[in-house]
């Protein structure tokens, strides 16, 4: 599904400073995979992950999602299909503060164009799955920092993403909740749901089927996560 090949990515920060933050990556992620990204702080993940996001166009090489090139799309190109292609979760969850649970999960669609009458079901159903049903007319402050990370795996479940793409996803929760929510990834994972997480956190990675280390904008290792 994602095919990158010799992808490269300079920041240039002034006339003659550089930084090559991406240094020709190669990498295929198959539909229904569970892929950790990890590196060390400034190892180039977020930068691999905002090209794949299609947040970012500036780079050289490859990108083909679903044997689509789409290095060469127009940033309103870009935003369409990130909107249809991909659901994202936060280390800081990104909920809108003054907006309800409900209304939070509701966004996507709205963007979408899901008619308001169409919209209930298929969030109350997101949410019966995700245990937070009843959650639903609280605003994010009122909820615990679980809550708040289910909301945003619903919101970001809503469209029904071909890949949901998760940044450090258990970065502000405690130990136990954090692995509700791998648990969570992991069940959406076996039910066929393709997911990336990007993390500096060994442990965290080996609960994703593969993994992908990045050290100094290269990939120096790539290997499936043996069973226990
Ligand atoms: P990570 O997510 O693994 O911490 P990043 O992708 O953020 O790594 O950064 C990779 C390298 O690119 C680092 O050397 C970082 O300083 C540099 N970098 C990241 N973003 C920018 C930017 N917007 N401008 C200039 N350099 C950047």
């Amino acid at each position: 599904m994602i095919k990158l090949h010799d992808l490269k990515k300079t920041y240039f920060l002034t006339k003659d400073n550089s930084v090559n933050a991406l240094k020709n990556i190669n990498l295929e992620i198959k539909e229904g995979e569970f892929v950790a990204i990890i590196g060390k702080s400034g190892s180039g993940k977020s930068t691999l992950l905002n090209v794949i996001s299609c947040m970012d166009s500036k780079y050289t090489g490859s990108y083909k999602l679903d044997d689509k090139e789409i290095s060469k799309k127009s940033k309103r190109e870009l935003a369409k299909i990130r909107n249809t292609n991909f659901g994202f979760i936060f280390q800081s969850f990104n909920l809108l503060n003054k907006l309800t649970a409900y209304e939070n999960i509701e966004l996507p669609l709205v963007y979408k164009k899901v008619r308001k009458k169409n919209r209930r079901a298929i969030i109350e159903s997101i949410a019966e799955d995700l245990d937070i049903k009843d959650r639903l007319k609280h605003k994010p402050i009122e909820l615990s920092g679980g809550e708040q990370q289910r909301v945003a795996i619903a919101r970001a479940l809503v469209t029904n993403p071909k890949v949901i793409l998760a940044d450090e996803p258990t970065g502000a929760l405690d130990q136990k909740t954090g692995k509700q929510i791998l648990n969570i990834l992991k069940s959406l994972n076996k039910k066929g749901q393709t997911i990336i997480m990007v993390t500096h956190d060994l442990e965290l990675a080996k609960n994703a089927k593969r993994i992908v280390t990045i050290s100094d904008g290269k990939i120096i290792s790539d290997e499936k996560v043996k069973t226990k």
